[in-house]
């Protein structure tokens, strides 16, 4: 049965479809602005009026969704460039969702990017005041709804924000909008490339204080169930392939749909190979992608969304 390719198709187990794959999107301020991040060969940061022109293209790819991160001209303590109203994030999904309306527009919903400090969090005494926190998570979330985000994802890992977010939606007419929770994120070396991206890296300490030891997968079916009780409605392992055996656990253990994050440093890691030409850049990228759906993830986020769906037609 693996003779000919239609043999082969037909015993095919799993399918990878550009319908199932989520493109990242970087969006900063000005006009015209279009900056390579160095780490990232192929990525991107984009004004708003520019990534209203990439997001045509990357919908007519057959990618069907973008998730946007803003990277906001000022920062303070508070974080509040995050919840303004006419924040980054905020101008460009009204944006979008006008020029694009049939793209699938999902917010990451955090702090880190519109701190001073980088965390993922309000700081009081050095540390991250959970309790703050998730109150501000909120605002963030219904401000992107408001804006008119589709989904929103928050990716901070503090406790109790899913039910927070969830509540504070229901209660401002947002009843629609489904979370996308950040469910099992590690503290992982392979961000590195992504905090050049965002302007994120944390001016002190690291964020293991709140995301996940990479040695625990128990505790990633633990925090998706919580998170699933307290409203999400796919949840998502983060990064991708390093944790491929807890993307299964997850699916297998709580039948729910799952997110995949294949990160930047994953992404970079392929790229310098292929660039290298130690790796064929296609046939690596699709044969990952494949089996971070072979383990039981119903869509991906990826770097190579635009790509794969370019290989996949
Ligand atoms: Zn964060």
């Amino acid at each position: 049965m693996r003779r000919t390719e239609a043999l082969r198709d037909l015993v095919r187990e799993t399918e990878l479809s550009p319908r199932q794959l989520i493109q990242p999107l970087f969006v900063v301020p000005g006009e015209g602005v279009r900056e390579p991040v160095p780490s990232m060969p192929g990525v991107e940061r984009y004004s708003i009026n520019e990534a209203v022109e990439r997001a045509g293209e990357i919908r007519e790819s057959g990618v069907p969704a973008v998730l946007l991160f803003g990277v906001p001209a000022e920062k303070d303590e508070a974080g509040s460039g995050a919840y303004d109203d006419e924040g980054i994030v905020q101008m460009a999904v009204r944006a979008l969702k006008k020029a694009h309306p049939d793209l699938l527009v999902i917010t990451d919903v955090c702090l880190c990017e519109y701190t001073s400090h980088g965390h993922c969090g309000f700081v009081r005494d050095g540390e991250v005041d959970n309790d703050i926190t998730i109150e501000l998570i909120a605002k963030t979330a219904v401000s992107h709804a408001e804006a008119g985000a589709d989904v929103v994802a928050p990716s901070d890992m503090m406790d109790g924000r899913i039910a927070a977010v969830r509540s504070q939606l229901d209660e401002e007419g947002h009843a629609n909008v489904p979370i996308i929770a950040y469910a099992a994120k590690y503290a992982s070396a392979f961000y590195g490339p992504f905090r050049e991206a965002a302007d994120s890296a944390p001016e002190f300490g690291d964020r293991r204080g709140y995301q996940m030891d990479p040695a625990n997968a128990l505790e990633a079916v633990r925090e998706a169930r919580l998170d699933l009780e307290e409203g999400a409605d796919v949840v998502m392992v983060k990064p991708a392939t390093p944790y491929l055996d807890v993307v299964r656990r997850v699916k297998d253990e709580l039948g729910v749909p799952v997110a995949a994050y294949h990160v930047s440093g994953e992404y970079a890691a392929l790229k310098a190979a292929a660039e290298n030409g130690w790796l064929d850049e296609r046939r690596a990228v699709l044969e990952t992608l494949t089996s971070i759906r072979r383990a039981g993830a119903d869509m991906i986020i990826t770097y190579f969304a635009e790509a794969a769906a370019g290989w996949l037609r």
